[in-house]
Protein backbone atom coordinates (compact mmCIF):
# COMPACT_ATOMS: atom_id res chain seq x y z
CA UNK A 1 0.00 0.00 0.00
CA UNK A 2 1.04 3.64 -1.03
CA UNK A 3 0.45 6.17 1.53
CA UNK A 4 0.55 10.44 0.75
CA UNK A 5 2.42 12.30 3.13
CA UNK A 6 0.92 13.23 6.78
CA UNK A 7 0.92 14.56 9.20
CA UNK A 8 -1.27 13.13 12.34
CA UNK A 9 -1.97 14.68 15.73
CA UNK A 10 -4.49 13.35 17.99
CA UNK A 11 -6.88 15.23 19.52
CA UNK A 12 -7.08 14.81 23.99
CA UNK A 13 -10.45 13.85 25.26
CA UNK A 14 -11.94 10.56 27.65
CA UNK A 15 -14.82 8.53 25.98
CA UNK A 16 -16.54 6.07 28.00
CA UNK A 17 -18.91 4.32 25.82
CA UNK A 18 -21.84 1.31 27.21
CA UNK A 19 -25.34 1.01 27.90
CA UNK A 20 -25.82 2.19 31.46
CA UNK A 21 -22.60 4.10 31.03
CA UNK A 22 -24.65 7.18 32.09
CA UNK A 23 -24.50 6.09 35.69
CA UNK A 24 -20.55 6.80 36.10
CA UNK A 25 -21.55 10.34 35.61
CA UNK A 26 -20.55 11.28 39.21
CA UNK A 27 -17.31 9.18 39.05
CA UNK A 28 -16.24 11.04 35.59
CA UNK A 29 -17.40 14.41 37.01
CA UNK A 30 -15.15 14.00 40.02
CA UNK A 31 -12.04 12.86 37.62
CA UNK A 32 -12.56 16.24 35.69
CA UNK A 33 -12.18 18.18 39.46
CA UNK A 34 -15.96 19.61 39.46
CA UNK A 35 -18.21 20.33 42.18
CA UNK A 36 -20.67 22.54 40.78
CA UNK A 37 -22.30 21.30 37.36
CA UNK A 38 -24.35 23.58 35.31
CA UNK A 39 -27.23 20.83 32.96
CA UNK A 40 -27.76 22.30 29.50
CA UNK A 41 -30.16 20.41 27.06
CA UNK A 42 -33.18 21.27 24.88
CA UNK A 43 -36.46 22.46 25.64
CA UNK A 44 -37.64 19.00 24.71
CA UNK A 45 -34.85 17.28 26.80
CA UNK A 46 -35.83 18.89 30.06
CA UNK A 47 -36.45 15.30 31.98
CA UNK A 48 -33.35 14.01 30.74
CA UNK A 49 -31.46 16.93 32.10
CA UNK A 50 -33.76 16.15 35.17
CA UNK A 51 -32.27 13.14 35.67
CA UNK A 52 -28.63 13.63 35.21
CA UNK A 53 -29.00 16.58 37.93
CA UNK A 54 -30.54 14.09 40.18
CA UNK A 55 -27.91 11.59 39.68
CA UNK A 56 -25.24 14.22 40.80
CA UNK A 57 -27.20 15.47 43.58
CA UNK A 58 -25.21 18.92 45.32
CA UNK A 59 -22.87 18.29 42.87
CA UNK A 60 -25.50 19.59 40.21
CA UNK A 61 -25.80 23.84 40.41
CA UNK A 62 -28.92 24.31 38.32
CA UNK A 63 -30.29 23.17 34.46
CA UNK A 64 -30.31 25.84 31.45
CA UNK A 65 -32.68 24.31 28.94
CA UNK A 66 -32.83 26.68 26.47
CA UNK A 67 -30.25 25.26 23.85
CA UNK A 68 -31.91 25.76 20.26
CA UNK A 69 -30.37 24.78 17.16
CA UNK A 70 -27.28 26.73 15.63
CA UNK A 71 -26.38 28.78 18.58
CA UNK A 72 -27.96 32.16 18.81
CA UNK A 73 -25.88 34.30 20.37
CA UNK A 74 -28.68 35.46 22.58
CA UNK A 75 -28.61 32.02 23.99
CA UNK A 76 -25.04 31.68 24.66
CA UNK A 77 -24.57 35.34 26.62
CA UNK A 78 -27.55 34.10 28.82
CA UNK A 79 -26.31 30.39 29.74
CA UNK A 80 -22.66 32.27 30.04
CA UNK A 81 -24.27 34.61 32.51
CA UNK A 82 -26.45 31.67 34.19
CA UNK A 83 -22.78 29.41 34.78
CA UNK A 84 -21.15 32.51 35.96
CA UNK A 85 -23.82 33.54 38.65
CA UNK A 86 -24.01 29.78 39.96
CA UNK A 87 -20.02 29.67 40.20
CA UNK A 88 -20.96 26.99 38.09
CA UNK A 89 -17.42 24.73 37.24
CA UNK A 90 -18.37 22.37 34.49
CA UNK A 91 -21.34 21.91 31.61
CA UNK A 92 -22.93 19.07 31.41
CA UNK A 93 -24.31 18.87 27.80
CA UNK A 94 -27.08 16.40 27.15
CA UNK A 95 -28.70 16.52 23.73
CA UNK A 96 -27.64 16.69 20.06
CA UNK A 97 -25.63 19.04 18.52
CA UNK A 98 -27.16 22.16 19.46
CA UNK A 99 -26.82 21.04 23.09
CA UNK A 100 -23.18 20.84 22.87
CA UNK A 101 -22.62 23.78 20.24
CA UNK A 102 -23.96 26.00 23.90
CA UNK A 103 -21.58 23.91 25.90
CA UNK A 104 -18.92 25.12 23.37
CA UNK A 105 -20.57 28.71 23.62
CA UNK A 106 -19.90 28.91 27.46
CA UNK A 107 -16.45 27.27 27.63
CA UNK A 108 -15.28 29.61 24.39
CA UNK A 109 -15.73 32.40 27.26
CA UNK A 110 -14.95 30.96 30.17
CA UNK A 111 -12.65 27.67 29.80
CA UNK A 112 -15.16 25.60 31.31
CA UNK A 113 -14.82 21.96 31.12
CA UNK A 114 -17.40 19.93 28.84
CA UNK A 115 -19.18 16.54 29.91
CA UNK A 116 -20.70 15.74 26.89
CA UNK A 117 -23.51 13.23 26.86
CA UNK A 118 -24.59 12.55 23.22
CA UNK A 119 -27.87 11.76 22.22
CA UNK A 120 -27.98 11.72 18.23
CA UNK A 121 -25.14 11.07 16.07
CA UNK A 122 -24.03 14.74 14.83
CA UNK A 123 -20.47 14.29 16.40
CA UNK A 124 -19.86 18.13 17.25
CA UNK A 125 -18.67 15.86 20.71
CA UNK A 126 -15.28 14.49 19.50
CA UNK A 127 -14.19 18.46 17.27
CA UNK A 128 -12.60 21.48 18.79
CA UNK A 129 -15.22 23.56 16.28
CA UNK A 130 -17.60 25.98 17.38
CA UNK A 131 -20.61 27.90 15.65
CA UNK A 132 -22.41 30.95 16.95
CA UNK A 133 -25.29 32.85 14.79
CA UNK A 134 -25.51 36.37 15.33
CA UNK A 135 -28.05 38.44 13.72
CA UNK A 136 -29.05 35.56 10.87
CA UNK A 137 -25.00 34.63 10.15
CA UNK A 138 -23.51 31.90 11.60
CA UNK A 139 -19.75 32.40 12.31
CA UNK A 140 -18.00 29.31 12.58
CA UNK A 141 -14.70 28.68 14.89
CA UNK A 142 -11.78 26.85 16.05
CA UNK A 143 -10.70 26.68 19.57
CA UNK A 144 -9.35 23.44 21.59
CA UNK A 145 -11.00 24.87 24.68
CA UNK A 146 -14.90 23.98 23.18
CA UNK A 147 -13.59 20.20 22.88
CA UNK A 148 -15.03 18.37 25.72
CA UNK A 149 -12.91 16.95 28.05
CA UNK A 150 -15.10 13.83 28.33
CA UNK A 151 -18.02 12.15 26.14
CA UNK A 152 -20.42 9.66 28.05
CA UNK A 153 -21.64 7.54 24.75
CA UNK A 154 -24.96 5.70 26.31
CA UNK A 155 -26.77 4.05 24.06
CA UNK A 156 -30.00 3.97 25.86
CA UNK A 157 -29.99 7.26 26.02
CA UNK A 158 -30.71 7.52 21.87
CA UNK A 159 -33.38 5.19 22.17
CA UNK A 160 -36.28 8.04 22.60
CA UNK A 161 -34.86 9.74 19.45
CA UNK A 162 -37.87 9.50 16.99
CA UNK A 163 -36.67 7.21 13.81
CA UNK A 164 -36.63 9.74 11.08
CA UNK A 165 -34.43 11.88 12.97
CA UNK A 166 -32.17 8.61 14.21
CA UNK A 167 -31.67 8.49 10.51
CA UNK A 168 -31.16 11.74 9.00
CA UNK A 169 -28.45 12.25 12.12
CA UNK A 170 -26.74 8.93 10.72
CA UNK A 171 -26.41 9.95 7.99
CA UNK A 172 -25.14 13.10 9.00
CA UNK A 173 -22.23 11.52 10.61
CA UNK A 174 -21.58 9.25 7.67
CA UNK A 175 -21.21 12.59 5.86
CA UNK A 176 -18.22 13.51 7.85
CA UNK A 177 -16.34 10.40 7.52
CA UNK A 178 -17.32 10.05 3.61
CA UNK A 179 -15.50 13.57 3.32
CA UNK A 180 -12.84 12.90 5.85
CA UNK A 181 -12.32 9.43 3.20
CA UNK A 182 -10.82 12.06 0.49
CA UNK A 183 -9.86 15.52 3.05
CA UNK A 184 -6.74 17.11 1.82
CA UNK A 185 -5.19 17.07 5.20
CA UNK A 186 -6.59 12.78 5.84
CA UNK A 187 -4.18 10.60 6.74
CA UNK A 188 -4.57 6.98 7.06
CA UNK A 189 -5.96 6.56 10.80
CA UNK A 190 -8.42 8.65 10.13
CA UNK A 191 -9.56 7.00 6.76
CA UNK A 192 -9.80 3.94 9.21
CA UNK A 193 -11.65 5.48 11.55
CA UNK A 194 -13.61 6.21 8.61
CA UNK A 195 -14.44 3.53 6.72
CA UNK A 196 -15.45 1.63 9.78
CA UNK A 197 -17.67 4.69 11.13
CA UNK A 198 -20.08 4.27 7.69
CA UNK A 199 -20.11 0.49 8.26
CA UNK A 200 -20.95 0.70 11.64
CA UNK A 201 -23.74 3.56 10.82
CA UNK A 202 -25.33 1.94 8.14
CA UNK A 203 -25.26 -1.41 9.55
CA UNK A 204 -27.13 -0.33 12.83
CA UNK A 205 -29.48 1.92 11.03
CA UNK A 206 -30.31 -0.57 8.70
CA UNK A 207 -31.62 -2.54 11.80
CA UNK A 208 -33.05 0.41 13.71
CA UNK A 209 -35.21 1.28 10.52
CA UNK A 210 -37.88 -1.47 11.96
CA UNK A 211 -36.52 -1.93 15.54
CA UNK A 212 -35.98 1.50 17.21
CA UNK A 213 -35.90 -0.10 20.23
CA UNK A 214 -33.28 -2.34 19.39
CA UNK A 215 -30.16 -1.59 21.65
CA UNK A 216 -27.55 -3.35 19.74
CA UNK A 217 -28.67 -1.24 16.23
CA UNK A 218 -28.51 1.71 19.05
CA UNK A 219 -24.79 0.93 19.97
CA UNK A 220 -24.01 0.10 16.28
CA UNK A 221 -25.33 3.83 15.11
CA UNK A 222 -23.21 5.54 18.16
CA UNK A 223 -20.29 3.81 17.86
CA UNK A 224 -20.37 5.07 14.26
CA UNK A 225 -21.04 8.79 15.61
CA UNK A 226 -18.27 8.45 17.67
CA UNK A 227 -15.83 7.32 14.87
CA UNK A 228 -17.17 9.89 12.24
CA UNK A 229 -16.97 12.43 14.86
CA UNK A 230 -13.67 12.03 15.26
CA UNK A 231 -12.68 12.31 11.67
CA UNK A 232 -14.62 15.74 11.70
CA UNK A 233 -12.49 16.73 14.11
CA UNK A 234 -9.13 16.07 12.86
CA UNK A 235 -9.57 16.72 9.08
CA UNK A 236 -11.05 18.92 6.94
CA UNK A 237 -13.88 19.07 4.96
CA UNK A 238 -14.87 19.96 1.88
CA UNK A 239 -17.78 20.72 -1.08
CA UNK A 240 -20.27 18.68 0.28
CA UNK A 241 -20.18 20.32 4.25
CA UNK A 242 -19.69 24.01 2.13
CA UNK A 243 -22.89 23.39 0.27
CA UNK A 244 -24.93 22.15 3.16
CA UNK A 245 -23.73 24.95 5.54
CA UNK A 246 -24.97 27.13 2.35
CA UNK A 247 -28.36 25.87 1.75
CA UNK A 248 -28.69 25.95 6.11
CA UNK A 249 -27.90 29.04 6.75
CA UNK A 250 -28.88 30.95 3.37
CA UNK A 251 -32.44 29.25 2.48
CA UNK A 252 -32.84 28.17 6.71
CA UNK A 253 -32.94 24.48 5.69
CA UNK A 254 -32.57 21.75 8.35
CA UNK A 255 -29.16 20.61 9.05
CA UNK A 256 -29.39 16.65 9.58
CA UNK A 257 -32.15 16.43 6.62
CA UNK A 258 -30.35 19.28 4.25
CA UNK A 259 -27.02 16.43 4.77
CA UNK A 260 -29.13 13.28 3.85
CA UNK A 261 -30.22 14.82 0.34
CA UNK A 262 -27.15 16.73 -0.83
CA UNK A 263 -24.50 13.89 0.76
CA UNK A 264 -25.03 11.14 -2.75
CA UNK A 265 -24.72 14.10 -5.36
CA UNK A 266 -21.26 15.75 -3.57
CA UNK A 267 -20.09 12.30 -2.71
CA UNK A 268 -21.15 11.46 -6.86
CA UNK A 269 -19.61 15.00 -7.85
CA UNK A 270 -16.12 14.24 -6.62
CA UNK A 271 -15.83 10.33 -6.67
CA UNK A 272 -13.80 10.67 -10.12
CA UNK A 273 -11.33 12.87 -8.66
CA UNK A 274 -11.38 10.29 -5.53
CA UNK A 275 -11.33 6.87 -6.86
CA UNK A 276 -9.48 5.40 -3.53
CA UNK A 277 -12.45 6.87 -1.14
CA UNK A 278 -15.18 6.11 -3.40
CA UNK A 279 -14.24 2.51 -3.68
CA UNK A 280 -14.38 2.79 0.38
CA UNK A 281 -17.25 4.23 0.89
CA UNK A 282 -18.61 1.79 -1.40
CA UNK A 283 -17.17 -0.95 0.31
CA UNK A 284 -18.22 0.17 3.83
CA UNK A 285 -21.87 0.45 2.77
CA UNK A 286 -21.59 -3.49 1.81
CA UNK A 287 -21.59 -1.89 -2.19
CA UNK A 288 -18.15 -2.94 -2.89
CA UNK A 289 -17.48 -2.49 -6.80
CA UNK A 290 -20.28 -0.30 -6.94
CA UNK A 291 -21.00 3.42 -7.38
CA UNK A 292 -20.47 5.46 -4.23
CA UNK A 293 -22.96 7.94 -4.68
CA UNK A 294 -25.49 5.32 -5.65
CA UNK A 295 -24.90 3.25 -2.46
CA UNK A 296 -26.00 6.24 -0.60
CA UNK A 297 -28.35 7.39 -2.15
CA UNK A 298 -29.95 3.94 -2.23
CA UNK A 299 -29.05 3.65 1.63
CA UNK A 300 -31.00 6.96 2.41
CA UNK A 301 -34.21 5.78 -0.03
CA UNK A 302 -33.93 1.93 1.51
CA UNK A 303 -34.24 4.17 5.21
CA UNK A 304 -37.34 5.98 4.04
CA UNK A 305 -34.91 9.21 4.07
CA UNK A 306 -35.76 12.33 2.77
CA UNK A 307 -34.28 12.22 -1.07
CA UNK A 308 -35.26 15.82 -1.93
CA UNK A 309 -34.66 19.67 -1.47
CA UNK A 310 -38.19 20.22 -2.19
CA UNK A 311 -39.55 18.18 0.46
CA UNK A 312 -37.13 20.46 3.03
CA UNK A 313 -38.57 23.73 1.67
CA UNK A 314 -36.32 24.74 -0.90
CA UNK A 315 -37.49 26.46 -3.60
CA UNK A 316 -36.72 26.01 -7.07
CA UNK A 317 -36.22 29.73 -8.22
CA UNK A 318 -33.39 29.89 -4.89
CA UNK A 319 -31.80 26.97 -6.89
CA UNK A 320 -29.33 29.76 -9.01
CA UNK A 321 -28.76 32.28 -5.53
CA UNK A 322 -27.41 28.92 -4.21
CA UNK A 323 -25.19 27.78 -7.10
CA UNK A 324 -23.80 31.53 -6.83
CA UNK A 325 -22.98 31.19 -3.22
CA UNK A 326 -21.53 28.24 -3.03
CA UNK A 327 -19.04 29.65 -5.95
CA UNK A 328 -18.93 33.21 -3.79
CA UNK A 329 -15.87 31.92 -0.94
CA UNK A 330 -13.88 29.57 -2.74
CA UNK A 331 -12.36 26.52 -0.46
CA UNK A 332 -10.38 23.62 -1.27
CA UNK A 333 -12.05 20.50 -3.00
CA UNK A 334 -10.98 17.52 -4.38
CA UNK A 335 -12.28 18.65 -8.01
CA UNK A 336 -12.67 22.03 -8.83
CA UNK A 337 -15.53 23.60 -8.12
CA UNK A 338 -17.40 24.36 -11.35
CA UNK A 339 -20.39 26.53 -11.75
CA UNK A 340 -22.40 24.46 -14.48
CA UNK A 341 -21.88 21.24 -12.22
CA UNK A 342 -22.74 22.82 -9.10
CA UNK A 343 -26.27 24.25 -10.40
CA UNK A 344 -26.29 20.75 -12.12
CA UNK A 345 -25.57 18.88 -8.62
CA UNK A 346 -28.33 21.25 -7.06
CA UNK A 347 -31.48 20.58 -9.73
CA UNK A 348 -30.70 17.03 -8.99
CA UNK A 349 -30.51 17.21 -5.35
CA UNK A 350 -33.74 19.65 -5.37
CA UNK A 351 -35.56 16.60 -7.93
CA UNK A 352 -34.14 13.58 -6.05
CA UNK A 353 -32.13 12.14 -9.49
CA UNK A 354 -29.97 9.51 -8.18
CA UNK A 355 -26.84 10.25 -9.01
CA UNK A 356 -25.40 9.10 -12.54
P1 LIG B 1 -30.28 18.92 17.63
O1 LIG B 1 -29.27 18.89 18.69
O2 LIG B 1 -30.80 20.26 17.19
O3 LIG B 1 -31.51 18.00 18.07
C1 LIG B 1 -32.70 17.96 17.28
C2 LIG B 1 -33.91 17.75 18.19
O4 LIG B 1 -33.88 16.41 18.67
C3 LIG B 1 -33.91 18.65 19.43
O5 LIG B 1 -35.22 19.09 19.68
C4 LIG B 1 -33.45 17.72 20.53
O6 LIG B 1 -33.91 18.07 21.80
C5 LIG B 1 -34.05 16.40 20.07
N1 LIG B 1 -33.35 15.22 20.58
C6 LIG B 1 -32.01 14.99 20.61
N2 LIG B 1 -31.77 13.78 21.12
C7 LIG B 1 -32.95 13.23 21.45
C8 LIG B 1 -33.35 12.00 22.00
N3 LIG B 1 -32.47 11.04 22.30
N4 LIG B 1 -34.66 11.79 22.21
C9 LIG B 1 -35.58 12.71 21.85
N5 LIG B 1 -35.27 13.89 21.30
C10 LIG B 1 -33.98 14.15 21.10
O7 LIG B 1 -29.80 18.17 16.29
P2 LIG B 1 -28.37 17.63 15.83
O8 LIG B 1 -28.59 17.21 14.42
O9 LIG B 1 -27.83 16.68 16.81
O10 LIG B 1 -27.45 18.92 15.86
C11 LIG B 1 -27.51 19.90 14.86
C12 LIG B 1 -26.67 21.10 15.23
O11 LIG B 1 -25.37 20.67 15.59
C13 LIG B 1 -26.49 22.07 14.08
O12 LIG B 1 -26.55 23.39 14.56
C14 LIG B 1 -25.10 21.76 13.54
O13 LIG B 1 -24.50 22.86 12.89
C15 LIG B 1 -24.39 21.39 14.82
N6 LIG B 1 -23.22 20.49 14.62
C16 LIG B 1 -22.01 20.98 14.97
C17 LIG B 1 -20.88 20.19 14.81
C18 LIG B 1 -19.54 20.72 15.23
O14 LIG B 1 -18.53 20.04 15.09
N7 LIG B 1 -19.48 21.90 15.77
C19 LIG B 1 -21.00 18.89 14.28
C20 LIG B 1 -22.26 18.42 13.94
C21 LIG B 1 -23.39 19.24 14.12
Amino acid sequence: MSFKDFTYVSQPGRVVFGQGAVSKLEEEIVLLGAKRALVLSTPDQRQQAERIAQMLGPRAVGIFDKAVMHVPIESAREAREVARKLGADCAIAIGGGSTTGLGKAIALDSGLPILAIPTTYAGSEMTPVYGLTEAGIKRTGKDPRVLPKTVIYDPELSLSLPVGLSITSGINAIAHAAEGLYAQDGNPVMSLLAEEGIRALAQGLRHLVDSPQDIAARSDCLYGAWLCGTVLGNVGMALHHKLCHTLGGSFNLPHAPTHTVVLPHAIAYNALATPEAAKRIARALGCEGENAGQALYDLAASLGAPLTLQELGMKESDLERATEIALANPYWNPRPIERGAIRELLQNAFEGNRPE
